[in-house]
């Protein structure tokens, strides 16, 4: 199969939209000042735009898949305001050791820094991850993204901050380290 396509794939909370802990209301949705420009940007350049997201809320039983899914409905509602659109979105419903609902107490290879996210996404697109990024404000973000061997940014929103602080001890380090999304993006765009 040939992969032609470039992708950026990007982490929802505290990076597209706000850090809220486990979100319980489509009311606490709010994308970052700037994630509007940073997917215009994406899209005016031709990538791809790939939602990956852990949700292991879901198994801890805080939120359920189909409320995951109506944040996506959501956003894609918000979004066409604006002539944009994420062209897919992955969750992660499981936790290997914190699920209190027994079909989501695997060790799936789904949880970032796992790639399944990835490996699935780049079936369905045909994607080259050699043209391709991960950005997020976490480094199990980084963390995937490396280990599917693509370029990274750590972004400043969300966890950011306080997980800048542990690049220092992290066996991968972002390419790039960035205020915001949109920052993310004009630095790893080519
Ligand atoms: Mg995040
Ligand atoms: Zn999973």
């Amino acid at each position: 199969m040939r992969h032609r396509n470039k992708a950026a794939f990007i982490d929802r909370d505290g990076n597209l939209i706000h850090e809220v802990g486990y979100i319980s209301s489509l009311k606490k949705v709010k994308f970052y000042s700037r994630s509007i420009e940073a997917l215009k940007l994406l899209k005016d350049n031709g990538y791809k735009v790939i939602v990956v997201t852990n949700q292991s809320g879901v198994a801890r039983g805080y939120i359920t898949e189909a409320f995951v899914e109506s944040v996506h409905k959501y956003i894609d509602g918000l979004l066409k305001k604006y002539g944009l659109k994420i062209d897919a979105y992955y969750y992660c419903p499981h936790h290997a050791k914190k699920a209190v609902i027994k079909k989501y107490l695997i060790d799936c290879d789904c949880r970032k820094p796992k790639i399944g996210m990835i490996k699935a996404a780049q079936k369905k697109f045909g994607i080259e991850l050699k043209e391709s990024f991960m950005i997020g404000d976490k480094l199990t973000d980084v963390h995937m993204g490396k280990n599917a061997k693509m370029r990274t940014a750590l972004v400043m929103t969300g966890y950011g901050k306080k997980e800048k602080l542990l690049i220092k001890e992290a066996y991968d380090k972002p390419d790039v380290l960035a205020k915001d999304f949109y920052q993310a993006v004009k630095l790893l765009i080519k």
